[in-house]
């Protein structure tokens, strides 16, 4: 039986192992399309799901990887066809169905998206799940009419995948973005994404008052905790916060003041099982309105061999912008 090379989650008796195996074809999982994945990339999901810090795998054995860029080699689904260029990410892949860090990828059709027009795999993994959802939240923030002359929009954990993503598409639609970091020293890199001012973290770690001074018309949040608490009491009357990450924490020590006294709106942000439609157009956006430049200056490359080494330094936010692993 043929096999490929894939990185493997296993429970031992011994608790969590996560290593590299060569993979038996007949025991992919279920699926109307296989991938040739050329690309993947660590987000802070695929950190966890490597390290067993958290429960994010939930079928053993597993492969990592929450996302991929591929070449389909066989289908029988009606969208696609041998030769057809794709991306995957979220549906509960790396998760609950086998992932992206493996040579081959069996999947259901109906998860895939065109790879954008006009980018490479390897510029579709630089985005990621994490550009991805920085779109998603520049989306939800403008459903809630959060325009650039309603005022600054604060993105928290700026540095980090979904952060730099976010400060490059909120300065090209014309918002006026204050980076919220707690590595100053990146604030020429952030600057150069189009970062108008820097701030340290810690100006949103302190003693959460119900109502602070307000300062900003929307945020991006990656952060969750204490983080996401102050940026609700310094959101200007009516305006909004995109929430998608836990960085700091799970937990939201907040009140309801913002809400009920400035009318400011909690959006929600998910990546995982957000609908196709809406998948498709964020994507769509990603390849018009991310600057290419920009991309390449927030992305670094490894080999499959170092993916390990990264997914625990993701975990501990010392990895910068975003990093694609080249599988094949
Ligand atoms: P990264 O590790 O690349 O970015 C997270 C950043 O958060 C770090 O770079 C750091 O930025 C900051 N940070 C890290 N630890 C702390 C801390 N203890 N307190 C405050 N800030 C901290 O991860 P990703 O960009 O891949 O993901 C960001 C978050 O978004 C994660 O929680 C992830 O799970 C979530 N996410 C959610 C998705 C969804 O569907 N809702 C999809 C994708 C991601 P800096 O050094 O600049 O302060």
């Amino acid at each position: 039986m043929p096999t490929f090379k894939a990185l493997v989650v296993t429970k031992p008796d011994t608790g969590y192992a996560c290593d590299f195996a060569e993979f038996d074809e007949q025991d992919l999982m279920e699926g109307d399309v296989t991938v040739r994945i050329t690309h993947s990339t660590v987000n802070y999901k695929d950190g966890l799901a490597i390290t067993g810090k958290s429960p994010v795998v939930r079928r053993f054995p597993m492969i990592p990887g929450v996302d991929f860029a591929g070449e389909v080699t066989a289908s029988t689904h009606k969208d696609w066809r041998p030769g057809d260029h794709v991306v995957l990410n979220g549906f509960g892949v790396g998760e609950t169905h086998l992932g992206g860090y493996a040579e081959k990828a069996r999947i259901k059709g109906d998860w895939l998206v065109p790879l954008p027009y006009g980018l490479s795999h390897a510029q579709a993994m630089a985005i990621g799940t994490a550009g991805y959802t920085a779109m998603l939240c520049l989306m939800a923030l403008e459903a809630h009419a959060i325009a650039p002359s309603r005022g600054p929009v604060l993105v928290t954990g700026a540095a980090g995948g979904v952060g730099s993503v976010a400060v490059a598409l909120l300065a090209k639609a014309g918002h006026e973005v204050v980076a919220s970091t707690g590595r100053t020293e990146e604030a020429d890199y952030l600057k150069d994404l189009g970062a108008a001012e820097v701030i340290d973290r810690a100006e949103l770690t302190g003693k959460v008052r119900p109502l602070g001074k307000e300062r900003f018309a929307g945020v991006v949040d990656t952060v969750g905790s204490t983080t996401l608490a102050n940026a609700l009491s310094m959101t200007k009357y009516g305006g909004a916060v995109a929430a998608c990450g836990l960085a700091g924490g799970m937990d939201l020590p907040a009140t309801v003041a913002p809400f009920i006294l400035r009318g400011v709106s909690l959006l929600g942000v998910d990546s995982v099982m957000c609908p196709l439609v809406v998948r498709k157009e964020a994507w769509r956006r990603l390849g018009n309105e991310l600057d290419r430049g920009k991309l390449a200056a927030m992305t670094s490359t490894v080999p499959f061999a170092e993916v390990k080494e990264v997914a625990a330094r993701i975990l501990e936010g010392r990895t910068r912008g975003r990093v694609v692993v080249e599988i094949g």
